[in-house]
């Protein structure tokens, strides 16, 4: 088992679809199982009396680690709810990694339409992670601090809390958070520092004092991401957005000596994953669906050799958590990028992060000691049927 846990969402019908009765497809059983049926294929078999072998390839049952079940779309209260159902489930363990200086990451997968950006972002009455979040780093701060000033010289830790937010489309990164970085020409680089990793040159860096200041910045990035010009035609839904928090913690120990942790939280909205099958129309969505593809297949690749070398090495985690008692992320580093001394065990471990900029980038906050999170987001619909069925079978690869 993968230290990557896998989380599903439905989201409720639509108006439009509950009108249309488009019939639900997905039931969330006991022990986080999700049944997955097609009712038409269902009729039709009985009606013309297929065999139930092919009924059945229209019928599957997964189990994941968390199962989001939808509301029924009609009151805001119960959409409140279940946001807050995800950030207590989802949202609180990474924060606690990020306190407890390690990295964290939460990604949304899924098809356009089926609730990523709602699952990350939210809307301004049902708050997503991310504002969830920013809120709540200050909050901790306050009552770790023992008050709201960060910056105050006391024996209790001090935090630097700086925001960066990324696009990456097509293989190329964009800075969210630069004014200028619509403009076709500007085009980040992907540097490797040789302890720290893989990181994009020039990406800017926003130190935040408070709530406020990290929420405008994530609002200015999300307004930059679906307004420039290069980026009509539901560009969004074809890159990723990668919103990423660092947490420096810095006390002074018993002895008197002067300590820092470093620690970062990446939430990642996806690109649709229904590009990956869909006919392309010109030589430019040609392009742009194969690197879609190749980077949504490099994440799924990445995750599954994580979740296997999870399970080839499971006698030797506890050499992995001795070795990484201090809880800076240079240590978790360290860990993760030591050649092993078996040739066989090397090749046994070897995680193709480089296949694709998205990876490259998240290599440090993906697998390791980091906390992960999938959250795969499907439609109740009958209509959506195959890229449901898609994406819980990319999900089920991840555990
Ligand atoms: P995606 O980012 O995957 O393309 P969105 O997050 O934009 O999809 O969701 C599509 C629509 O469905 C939006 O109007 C969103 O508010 C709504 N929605 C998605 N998930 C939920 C949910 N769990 N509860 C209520 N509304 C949702
Ligand atoms: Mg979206």
């Amino acid at each position: 088992m993968s230290n990557i846990k896998v989380a599903i969402r439905v989201r409720p019908l639509t108006t439009s679809e509950a009108t249309l009765d488009h019939q639900l497809t997905v039931h969330m059983g006991v022990n986080n199982t999700v049944h997955l049926h097609n009712p038409a294929i269902s009729k039709t078999s009985a009606k013309y009396g297929w065999s139930n072998k092919r009924a059945s390839s229209q019928s599957r049952q997964f189990a994941f680690d968390y199962c989001f079940p939808a509301t029924d779309g009609s009151s805001v209260s119960a959409n409140i709810a279940s946001q807050e159902k995800v950030f207590e489930e989802l949202g609180m363990p990474v924060l606690n990694s990020l306190f407890d200086g390690y990295n964290a990451c939460v990604l949304a997968y899924g098809q356009s339409g089926t609730g990523k950006t709602y699952t990350m972002m939210g809307t301004p009455l049902e708050l997503g992670l991310a504002p969830k979040l920013c809120t709540a780093i200050f909050e901790r701060i306050a009552s770790e601090c023992g008050c709201s000033n960060v910056h105050l010289k006391t024996k209790r830790p001090s935090f630097r809390i700086e925001i960066s937010f990324m696009e990456i489309y097509n293989e190329k990164v964009r800075d969210l958070l630069d004014e200028h970085s619509n403009r076709d020409s500007v085009q980040l680089k992907i540097r490797e520092h040789p302890q720290l990793g893989p990181y994009v040159q020039g990406l800017s860096r926003h130190t935040v004092e408070d709530a406020a200041a990290a929420l405008e910045l994530l609002k200015e990035g999300v307004l930059r991401r679906s307004s420039a010009a290069t980026h009509k035609n539901g560009h969004s839904s074809r890159s990723h957005a990668v919103f990423t928090v660092h947490c420096t913690a810095a006390w002074v120990t018993g002895d008197g000596l002067p300590r820092e942790t470093v620690a970062k939280l990446h939430l990642v909205d996806l690109a649709g994953s229904e590009r990956a099958s869909c006919n392309p129309v010109s030589r430019l969505r040609l392009k742009e669906g194969a690197l879609i593809n190749k980077s949504l297949a490099s994440l799924g690749n990445v995750i599954n050799a994580l979740a296997e070398k999870t399970s080839l090495s499971k006698g030797s985690i506890s050499t992995l958590n001795t070795s990484s008692s201090s809880t800076s992320s240079i240590n978790i580093r360290s860990v993760q990028t030591t050649p092993s001394a078996s040739p066989r065990r090397s090749q046994a471990s070897f995680i193709p992060y480089r296949d694709s900029v998205l990876t490259w980038l998240l290599k440090d906050s993906l697998g390791g000691n980091s906390k992960t999170f999938l959250v795969a987001a499907i439609s109740p619909s009958t209509h959506a049927f195959k890229e449901t069925l898609n994406t819980l079978r990319f999900a089920e690869r991840a555990k």
